[in-house]
């Protein structure tokens, strides 16, 4: 039994460190001004998103959860588009800038616009990382690391989970409140 315990603490582990690791200064983290208590535009209380959102949802989007790598609705969708907070609806990331990194999340080279998500440090795991919140919610999106293509350097690695993907260049506009 114990040494079943102990495989399980190296599998979650391997997985935590697999792709997400690797990065330990990223230029975003200078914009960690943030903290837990940071007020966000989209306030809403605890009870109110698990109402919202799925339990797979609430776990990653506003209890920093991970879904397993290359098991998520986007990590290979090519379509263009755009990506919206699966929590709030606010626009976040673009298809132009989804590119292939072979880590099984759907990943990033730059923000829809600058403002829409926030960069704040991550100690998480026994690693320094940079987590990527939601600018207007709040909500967990994924960390960001340095490693990312040229020009900007950045791959956001972003959850499926945590965004709801939008087909064509004029998409609907979409809301959580839209979904009930
Ligand atoms: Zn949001």
């Amino acid at each position: 039994m114990k040494k079943t315990l102990i495989l399980l603490a190296l599998g979650a582990m391997s997985f935590v460190t697999g792709c997400e690791a690797g990065s330990t200064n990223s230029p975003a983290a200078m914009n960690n001004s943030t903290n837990s208590t940071m007020k966000f535009p989209l306030q809403r209380t605890e009870a109110e998103w698990r109402k919202i959102l799925t339990p797979e949802q609430y776990h990653v989007l506003r209890e920093a959860g991970t879904e397993r790598p290359f098991t998520g609705k986007y990590w290979n969708t090519k379509e263009p588009g755009v990506y919206r907070c699966a929590a709030c609806g606010e626009v976040l990331f673009k298809s132009d800038d989804k590119f292939d990194s072979g880590c099984g999340w759907p990943s990033f080279s730059e923000i829809a616009a600058q403002g829409k998500v926030i960069a704040r440090d991550d100690s998480s795991f026994g690693m320094h990382r940079t987590e990527v919140l939601c600018a207007n919610c709040g909500s967990h999106l994924g960390h960001v690391f340095d490693d990312g293509p040229a020009p900007t350097g950045q791959r956001y690695c972003i959850n499926s989970v945590s965004i709801d993907f939008a087909k064509g260049t004029n998409a609907p506009t979409w809301k959580a409140e839209d979904k009930k």
